[in-house]
């Protein structure tokens, strides 16, 4: 009889070590200190990176190791402005009357699949009918594979303005959409739309302070918001732990958000230098959005594909997009690296990097951008945006150098999101 029981005495320690995961990296790059290491192993056990050692550690008995000795190792990419519900198409403007939310959820799950795959382990979902909200859930309950969503749910606009969900609809089908569909006006109704999202399960505010480029309105650029209203959202924002991002192509609508205490300008087009002191004043972020300047510029080439009144905007302000990047980084501007995927096709948003370290940038810094300062905009540094000790395990690796060639970015041969792989 005593025997059996010592031989299993004997195995309680091996089956009490969970099994660890061992990452050996050929480069290991330290977004931190924006460094590149190399033979270094990166070792995980559960969702969590437990440490990273010098050299090609061993492994023990339980550990499973992954050769990444030619590779090029970072932490997961992260987009701060992506739409995950939808992407452009001539069909776009008719979709709002053809698609149900069904068929919404269906293309994001398609969508959340091509992103996680391209290297981005998060992302930032700034706008959508409300599956954003459930695809969230659906990620996190690993019902489908997806990036991690921190999303606003529905953008908030004023009357007519660029996130109004019936711009552009005849008049027996635009009603008149209020707070709860994400259109508000006055400090007051502006109070309600950030509670409203608080009790749709957003994690931030998105609100839309100037014109834009694709809702069917006449101006790209004008101001959409008073600063008093701005005000009433980042204030009420604060109460529910949401961060504000506002969607500003105009210069008017970047100085009463930044002043209004908004944490990052998406896209910037018309920054002038007060917009741009402005922002280093109060610490505010650009997510710049190149590729989806270019984007939009190259589809309002093709005959009939967005309406009349959306492609001279899409011409005049597309192409000024990367020149506005350049000079705010320059200037000193922070930088959080977002695309606007949705507007071009899901899965290039590494063609972002291309655009920037063309405008100027370093790689080492647009890398930063897409993790440090990506995950610090989001209010997730703690947890994401690096390979540290008790970090969660999101790792990529890309095939090459990027430093020395750009479109390594878009050669992402191993993805690894909460200690699991999903691409190797
Ligand atoms: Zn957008």
């Amino acid at each position: 009889m005593r025997k059996p029981i010592l031989l299993f005495l004997l195995f309680i320690p091996l089956l009490l070590t969970a099994q660890r995961t061992i990452l050996h990296c050929g480069r290991l790059i330290d977004v931190v200190k924006g460094t590149v290491l190399t033979e270094q192993s990166i070792i995980i056990e559960g969702n969590k990176i437990s440490d990273i050692q010098k050299g090609y550690i061993n492994a023990k008995a339980n550990d499973k190791v992954i050769d990444l000795k030619n590779l090029t190792v970072m932490p997961g990419l992260i987009d701060c402005h992506v739409h995950m519900e939808h992407e452009t198409g001539p069909n776009r403007y008719l979709e709002a009357f053809t698609l149900n939310p069904a068929d919404y959820a269906f293309q994001s799950v398609v969508f959340s699949n091509r992103t996680l795959m391209a290297g981005f382990t998060s992302v930032r979902d700034l706008g959508g009918s409300g599956v954003n909200i459930s695809l969230r859930n659906a990620i996190n309950k690993k019902m489908i594979v997806g990036p991690r969503v921190f999303t606003a749910g529905k953008s908030i606009a004023t009357t007519g303005g660029h996130a109004d969900p019936t711009n552009g609809f005849r008049k027996d089908l635009q009603g008149d959409p209020g707070p709860a569909a994400g259109v508000a006006n006055g400090p007051d109704e502006c109070r309600k739309a950030v509670r409203q999202r608080y009790k749709d399960g957003s994690d931030l505010i998105k609100i839309t302070a100037s014109g834009g480029v694709l809702s069917v309105a006449k101006s790209g650029e004008n101001p959409q918001f008073t600063e008093d209203e701005i005000k009433a959202i980042v204030e009420t924002a604060k109460d529910y732990g949401f961060k504000v991002a506002a969607h500003c192509h105009g210069a008017e609508a970047m100085k009463r958000a930044v002043r209004g205490g908004v944490n990052s300008i998406e896209h910037g087009t018309y920054m002038d230098d007060e917009v741009i002191s402005l922002m280093k004043q109060y610490g505010t972020y650009l997510v710049p959005t190149i590729i989806a300047g270019k984007s939009v510029a190259d589809s309002a080439k093709k005959p009939g594909f967005y309406p009349d009144l959306v492609t001279p905007k899409a011409l005049a302000i597309g192409p000024k997009i990367q020149g506005t990047f350049a000079k705010a980084y320059k200037e000193g501007v922070k930088i959080a690296f977002g695309t606007d995927a949705g507007v071009y096709a899901h899965g290039k948003n590494w063609l972002e990097f291309v655009y920037m370290t063309e405008a100027g940038m370093p790689m080492m810094k647009a890398i930063q951008a897409a993790t440090v300062s990506a995950a610090d905009l989001i209010g997730v540094y703690d947890q994401l945006g690096s390979i540290e000790k008790g970090k969660l395990a999101d790792i990529i690796a890309v095939d090459g150098d990027p430093e020395q060639d750009a479109t390594v970015m878009g050669k992402v041969i191993f993805v690894m999101k909460d200690g699991v792989v999903y691409k190797k």
